[in-house]
């Protein structure tokens, strides 16, 4: 059986990252496969929302990050909405596009640089669930 490596001390503070951006405890997460049922945007993803929040489980932060899936992703709240344990997936996709945008340039994201990256530098869809999480 192929060993899955878990939980490198870097993915563990990325991951911690992505926790405390998304207020989402991933250890609730059942595995029942309800949120990647009601994904409208499933179709098109190279990993399913169910298998996505298995990968932060596991550490595997790296390959989440490699996936279409967080930048496909499309803010619905559906997945929330039908998660019968009441976590918010949209919210650690968001968190995630977030710790890649503030590494762009293996920095942090400053203010200043915003207006260099909106052409097609950062991923239309980052922009548009940003807007949505601070206009609810
Ligand atoms: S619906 Fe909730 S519990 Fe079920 S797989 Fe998705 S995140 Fe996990
Ligand atoms: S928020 Fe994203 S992952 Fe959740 S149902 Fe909508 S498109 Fe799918």
């Amino acid at each position: 059986m192929k060993k899955i490596e878990i939980n490198s001390t870097h993915n563990k503070e990325a991951i911690n990252e992505i926790l405390e951006i998304s207020g989402e405890r991933i250890q609730d997460c059942m595995q029942c496969g309800k949120c990647s049922a009601g994904c409208p945007a499933s179709e098109s993803m190279d990993l399913l929302p169910h298998q996505a929040i298995r990968l932060l489980q596991l550490g595997q932060l790296d390959r989440l990050k490699e996936s279409n899936t967080i930048w496909i992703c499309a803010s619905c709240f559906t997945c929330g909405q039908r998660c019968p344990r009441e976590v918010d997936l949209s919210k650690l996709m968001e968190a995630v596009r977030l710790t890649i945008i503030r590494r762009v340039g293996a920095s942090k994201l400053k203010a200043d640089d915003v207006p260099n990256l909106l052409d097609n530098k950062i991923p239309q869809q980052a922009i548009v669930s940003a807007f949505r999480k601070h206009h609810k």
